[in-house]
């Protein structure tokens, strides 16, 4: 018999607790896996209802401040000034697999994040998962980047993640923004924004509720 697998954290839009349907108000969740099938929970139904609870995962929302809604504190109960945060700690993320997961996964339509070495990695980890040898050479891997190109470094990459899914999830709220549109294609190509693009974008995030202010130095 299979269970729920907790894959990851990961950002959603408007989602509830698969397990006790409470709203997950703050775009961030635990991602569960069975038989194929993803859905979003809080932490407490997380650890709950998954086989692996405590397990090293990767988080794809470091970028972020926010951090996993408690759902089951429920309305009034948690209450004040975020009441129950900090009983569930974000579990010591997979560095490695993070890193490869990110490049392979979450940003694969940005240039540079892949390529055919890399490719035969994934491959790998999904296939039949990853020995010393491939840990080693991703940890290598990371320090040569974020040595000589720090563009590509863990910390780079997971701005660049949280930053698109915003920005994206603006235009899926608007339909459709030019200014926006262009800018997010302009981060996936260069894998920054400048500060003054930043600043343009948060006077057009003003105008949406739920989508937080972005740093305007994150990418300095
Ligand atoms: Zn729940």
């Amino acid at each position: 018999m299979s269970g729920w697998i907790i894959d990851r954290i990961d950002f959603i839009d408007n989602k509830t607790c698969e397990f006790c349907n409470r709203p997950l108000k703050t775009n961030i969740a635990y991602i569960l896996i069975r038989d194929g099938i993803e859905v979003p929970a809080g932490p407490h139904c997380s650890h709950k209802n998954a086989k692996n609870p405590g397990e090293r995962i990767p988080d794809f929302t470091k970028a972020s401040l926010d951090i996993p809604d408690d759902d089951e504190n429920g309305p009034g109960s948690g209450g004040g000034s975020g009441g129950g945060k900090g009983k569930h700690p974000r579990p010591a993320g997979y560095y490695e697999i993070e890193y490869l997961r990110l490049r392979a996964e979450k940003l694969i339509d940005f240039r540079d994040a892949i390529f055919p070495k890399l490719s035969d990695v994934y491959a790998k980890y999904k296939a039949t998962g990853l020995d010393d040898g491939d840990i080693g050479y991703l940890d290598g891997l990371i320090k040569k980047v974020s040595a000589e190109k720090p563009l590509l470094s863990p910390k780079n990459l997971q701005i660049c993640y949280a930053y698109s899914f915003w920005l994206q999830r603006y235009l899926d709220r608007k339909g459709k923004n030019d200014f926006i549109s262009s800018i997010l294609s302009q981060l996936k190509a260069k894998m920054r924004l400048s500060e003054a693009q930043l600043a343009a974008a948060n006077k057009c995030f003003e105008t949406i509720g739920r989508i937080p202010r972005l740093d305007t130095k994150a990418f300095l």
